[in-house]
């Protein structure tokens, strides 16, 4: 439990009883099982989001049992295995929920940020935003899947790469060790950014194509590039190694200023877009193609009350691939 923003390396989190929440009208109790540690639960816990609630439960990325149906909650079974993600509901009425663009609600809500997060022993969700978790993944290997996964992937279709497209990752932690997997499924080469050597060896093992610094220049010009570190002045460095026409995509929920660059940069049609949230058929594409594959994600698994190490370890570039805190089996 988060009572109010503060640095990680100050231990903020407190681990407390609380009661169990009651599933309302639609929605589903989950046991959780195992919850991925993200970097927006980090932009959360330090302030750099503005608090939506306080003190709140972080944690979006759950993978858990179905312990009690709300009332008219049908879609799923009773202990059948669910994914709670980022998006916990919408409004389902503004324009852009009504124009196919859900992950762009005006009054969304966001689980372990507006309302009770996934660092527990349970969570409720409205049905409708619960996912079905293939079988195949246990519960640790499934939960960076949840955000990490789907928010790798939109980023992926927001890059518009295609089969021979030539790629750039700047940043190589849990979205990215995921995205490269979908990237190499579909036959696009990976060269990898990133300032820690052990994520620039886990991106090698991956196959990816070349691995240096941060803003080292890749060895040839890319289509595109997704940028995952939260750092803005990153984006004139992978502006720079795009070829005309290239696409630069932001992955991230929050970044430091970016700092001004050249117009020469961006000219010759390049496009710098960011992401946000993702739609619910982006969480049901991925684990489809997720299970297709499969995926096999690289996770460094902690104790619930081991949180603000977890957090801390994250915040050091100590994590190859993703931290997942297993909470019960
Ligand atoms: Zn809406
Ligand atoms: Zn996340």
């Amino acid at each position: 439990m988060l009572r109010a923003p503060a640095r990680i390396e100050t231990n903020p989190l407190e681990f407390m009883d609380v009661g169990v929440p009651e599933p309302a009208e639609g929605e589903v109790l989950v046991r959780v099982h195992a919850c991925g540690v993200c970097r927006t639960d980090l932009h959360v816990i330090e302030g750099e989001l503005p608090p939506r609630k306080s003190p709140v439960i972080p944690g979006h990325q759950v993978v858990g049992k179905i312990e009690r149906l709300g009332k008219n909650s049908r879609r799923f079974a009773l202990g059948a295995r669910v994914g709670v993600a980022w998006l916990h509901r919408t409004d389902g009425t503004c324009e852009y929920c009504r124009a196919g663009a859900e992950n762009l609600c005006d009054n969304p809500l966001f689980t372990g940020y507006s309302v009770e997060g996934g660092y527990a022993e349970y969570i409720v969700a409205p049905q409708d935003f619960v996912y079905a978790i293939p079988e195949g993944f246990p519960d640790e290997q499934a939960a960076p899947l949840l955000c990490a996964g789907i928010i790798g992937f939109r980023s992926l279709r927001l890059s518009g790469v295609k089969a021979g497209a030539r790629l750039g990752f700047y940043g190589f932690g849990a979205a990215a060790h995921v995205a490269i997997q979908v990237a190499l499924h579909w036959g696009v080469e990976v060269y990898a950014s990133t300032r820690d050597a052990r994520h620039q060896k886990l991106a090698l093992e991956l196959g990816a194509a070349w691995a240096g610094g941060t803003l080292a220049e890749p060895p040839k010009k890319l289509d595109a590039a997704i940028v995952f570190a939260p750092a803005g002045e990153i984006v004139p460095a992978a502006l720079k190694a795009l070829k005309k026409g290239g696409v630069l995509v932001l992955g991230g929920i929050h970044m430091s200023p970016i700092p001004s660059f050249d117009y020469d940069l961006l000219y010759q049609e390049r496009m710098i877009r960011s992401v946000a949230n993702n739609t619910r058929q982006d969480g049901e594409d991925f684990l489809r193609v997720a299970a297709e594959i499969p995926i096999h994600t690289h996770v460094q698994i902690f104790g619930l009350g081991d949180a603000n190490r977890a957090l801390n370890a994250l915040k050091n570039d100590a994590i190859p691939g993703a931290a997942v805190l297993r909470v019960s089996a």
